[in-house]
């Protein structure tokens, strides 16, 4: 077809051309790509649960009782007990009446909010949302209002303007915003939606497992669990694992699973999974020192990059080197690369044009040795 030829062109020309590099092993944040090793900055695994032994064992025990697929969508015969167990345990979690687990977090914030908002409604979402988010307000055919980043006074002017023209109004948010590793103003978002009888719904993907006295995310962390409608989240990050959950009341997710459509017509996740998104939930309750030591070294590498002289957004373990220009950003990569560390260029259309970067990733892997190495090499790298 034309039109493919021509947005290839057009992405090789533009620096914005994407291809797969397939990795010939990964063990405990190190990965093999042609023979090469590198120190993993790309990937979620946040605390390093991908690998602990007793997601495997828990994992395996799984595979020998149910075998390796739930066969069937929840609404047939894919409804295994171990999926409540999980569950329970993620309102318990979240301090919720129920949750519902969705096969992914893309999955989810399309199928919530697909089922949640209807013609007449308005949804009002922060202009960094995750695609899953911006997909599930299309796929819902509602009309949506972009806030500016974190803008609450934005936020507000687009309430007070439209507040006679929609019957429902939802707000959404990231809690931790996958691309900028800063946080949602929670507390004050929770205020305007109380302001103007708006629901909220929140995307912890990036925040599940770290934030809070218990691990649960930011909600929990600033005291809103009970303030806010919605909490969704994934087993993909930093529970090591795949899969993502939706926490609300029981009348909520009572609707969900009759109204969902992403839960309703697909088959439930392998019963493998399940199993290992409950003991990641145990382990984040039983060894806290994860998260904690994951934020101590995010904070140490944001300082220590900051020493040098270098802007650095954020307060997460994802820390982002803003470039600007896409094809500057690749050489640079390219750069790290040849220092033996994977860290990625996020180009447009994941981030806004011009604002291309190196996003770091910290996981329960980098060390505070391979981190000051990598301050020292990082600020070699991009004086060149
Ligand atoms: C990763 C991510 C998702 C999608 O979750 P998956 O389980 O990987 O499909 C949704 N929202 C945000 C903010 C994310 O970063």
């Amino acid at each position: 077809m034309e039109r493919v030829k021509k947005i290839l062109r057009e992405r090789r020309e533009s620096g914005t051309f994407r291809a797969l590099m397939p990795l010939t092993k990964r063990d405990a944040g190190i990965i093999s790509f042609q023979d090469k090793r590198f120190i993993d900055f790309s990937s979620n695994d946040y605390l390093g649960l991908s690998g602990h032994p007793r997601l495997i064992d828990a994992s395996r025990e799984a595979l020998n009782r149910y075998g390796t697929s739930s066969s069937a969508s929840r609404l047939l015969s894919g409804d295994l007990d171990i999926c409540h167990t999980l569950e329970e345990k993620i309102a318990a979690f979240k301090d919720k009446e129920a949750a519902l687990v969705y096969n992914s977090g893309y999955q989810a914030n399309l199928g919530i909010i697909s089922a949640l908002c209807k013609k007449g409604d308005a949804v009002f979402f922060d202009r960094l949302c995750h695609a899953s988010i911006i997909d599930g307000i299309l796929l819902s055919g509602c009309r949506s209002f972009r806030f500016r980043h974190n803008d609450m006074n934005h936020l507000e002017s687009l309430l007070q303007s439209q507040r006679r023209n929609f019957k429902n109004a939802i707000i959404i948010t990231e809690t931790i915003f996958s691309m900028d590793g800063d946080k949602a103003l929670l507390g004050e978002l929770v205020g305007l939606k109380e302001k103007y009888n708006a629901m909220m719904l929140v995307d912890e993907a990036h925040a599940t497992g770290i934030f809070g006295s218990n691990g649960s995310g930011v909600a929990q962390e600033m005291g809103l669990n009970n303030k806010i409608d919605l909490v969704m989240g994934t087993f993909g990050k930093a529970l090591g694992s795949f899969g993502a959950y939706l926490a609300g009341t029981k009348e909520m997710i009572e609707y969900l699973v009759n109204a969902s459509r992403s839960f309703i017509y697909s088959t439930a996740l392998p019963p493998a999974v399940i199993a290992a998104n409950i003991e990641a939930l145990d382990i984040v309750r039983d060894e806290p020192e994860r998260r904690e030591r994951l934020l101590e070294n995010s904070q140490y590498f944001r300082d220590g990059l900051r020493a040098k002289g270098y802007d650095i957004r954020g307060e997460s373990q994802i820390i982002p080197l803003i470039i600007g220009d896409a094809k500057k950003a690749i050489a640079i990569s390219e750069a790290f690369k040849e220092q033996g560390y994977w860290a990625l260029p996020i180009r447009p259309p994941t981030v806004p044009a011009n604002e291309s970067r190196i996003r770091f990733s910290l996981t329960f892997y980098h060390t505070k040795e391979v981190l000051t190495k990598l301050i020292d090499d990082a600020d070699r790298i991009l004086k060149i």
